[in-house]
């Protein structure tokens, strides 16, 4: 801390005998971190309760299902209108896992992302309908990927049944690379509009600060409410929230762009892929040694005898999801990490501090971000760093005035503070 102070006396006394007086004024101008409203606090409690609910439910629904035994007699009563054809009946029982699961989590997710959000002022002009409406389109992509791929450790478990976690973990990476693919392109449009982007002024300060990093085209969608780079290879793209232009200050959608491209040049969603792969490997392995324990202590409740019947579905879903819950913490900090940089080279390729600040103290202003969220949130489900550490390093990083090196001078070519004050 004290040698942000130092160094910004030091950047002032330099700027203020080269006789810049009212550029040091704007360029040192320091936006303060809003306090924590009584708000938020009691909002942060909210989402956590949120949060613990649906994750109980996401463990508790397969634990019913295997400690009962109904999943195994689903499993059986599927199998039976398809003539036990192992692949429909594998498929079916995870669609309806799937449908199950959407209708039980259905209250809890109409209060958290539709009744709140309404109430907050998040949401304006989407009805009860609209939202059921996109709640049932966004069960096709989970279902067609239950009848597309869940058969494929059921098959390996058959072929190799005791290294089939190691061959399931391998098959993890093409379907990775196919969802990265497919996302930006077939999967989010089935939810949301996107069109191109159409605003001349933003096509072309996207352009200019895609030039700097040696892009001749970037694919630019605009649609939904969240900006962010989507896909990988050519159907990478960034996608812009539809109302951004009036959101946001020509210099905040600068930086926004800017940081943007971070992902876009560096391919962070390219980063998703060892993660994806080091979760199946360990997901699958924790399914292979409790389903050995299982299936020998608890064959005549659980309704199964050998992992590779479609019936243990419930097992791998519980396995894997209890992994997850154990590295999100370690995920989020990672994913944090990413952002973090992201802002770092927003900075250093838009110089818009300034702006960068303003706008995240405008989140803050706005209740639509955290300035603080709780350890628990931060621990479990806040992908980006607080609105507090953004302003922080908004205001504090600027290496190119004091003549120190940049972090990303290797991607692009920033620009020197002479170009851009
Ligand atoms: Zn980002």
């Amino acid at each position: 801390m004290a040698k942000k102070t130092d160094a910004y006396w030091r950047a002032a006394g330099v700027a203020a005998l080269l006789g810049l007086a009212s550029v040091a004024a704007t360029v040192h101008a320091q936006v303060p971190i809003p306090p924590v409203s009584p708000r938020e606090a009691n909002l942060n409690r909210l989402l956590d309760a949120y949060w613990l609910g649906s994750k109980a439910l996401q463990l508790l629904l397969p634990l019913a299902l295997l400690c009962s035994g109904y999943g195994a007699r689903l499993c059986r009563w599927l199998g039976g209108q398809v003539r036990d054809a192992r692949f429909l009946t594998i498929g079916l029982f995870g669609s309806a896992y799937v449908v199950l699961y959407t209708l039980l989590s259905l209250p809890l997710d109409y209060a958290r992302h539709y009744r709140l959000p309404m109430s907050l002022g998040w949401l304006h002009d989407q009805t009860v309908g609209q939202w059921l409406g996109a709640q049932a389109l966004g069960l096709i992509p989970w279902i067609v990927a239950a009848m597309l791929l869940l058969w494929i450790p059921y098959a390996l478990m058959r072929r190799s049944p005791r290294r089939w976690w190691l061959w399931a973990a391998v098959a993890t990476a093409p379907v990775t690379v196919f969802f990265l693919i497919a996302q930006p392109v077939w999967i989010k449009p089935l939810t949301t509009p996107y069109v191109a982007l159409a605003n001349a002024n933003l096509r072309a300060s996207i352009d200019d600060l895609a030039s700097r990093c040696g892009l001749v085209h970037v694919a630019v969608v605009v649609g939904g409410s969240d900006t962010a780079v989507y896909g990988v290879g050519p159907t990478v793209r960034i996608f812009l929230e539809s109302n951004l232009a009036k959101e946001e200050t020509p210099d905040q959608i600068r930086f926004t762009i800017a940081h943007e491209l971070k992902h876009y040049v560096l391919g962070d969603n390219w980063k998703l892929l060892p993660i994806a792969m080091a979760l199946a490997l360990l997901g699958f392995w924790l399914t292979y040694r409790v389903g050995h324990w299982a299936t020998r202590r608890f064959q005549q409740r659980i309704g199964f005898s050998s992992l590779d019947d479609p019936a243990s579905l419930p097992l791998l879903i519980l396995c894997i999801t209890a992994l997850w819950l154990a590295v999100t913490p370690a995920f989020l900090a990672f994913d944090r990490h990413i952002e973090r940089e992201a802002d770092r080279f927003g900075l250093e390729l838009s110089h818009e501090n300034d702006a960068a600040a303003r706008l995240f103290a405008s989140w803050a202003q706005q209740g639509t971000d955290w300035v603080q969220p709780d350890a628990f949130a931060r621990a479990f489900f806040y992908t980006h760093p607080s609105i507090a550490e953004r302003i922080q390093i908004a205001n504090d990083y600027h290496p190119w005035r004091e003549g120190l090196p940049l972090r990303y001078a290797d991607k692009c070519t920033m620009p020197s503070s002479a170009v851009i004050p």
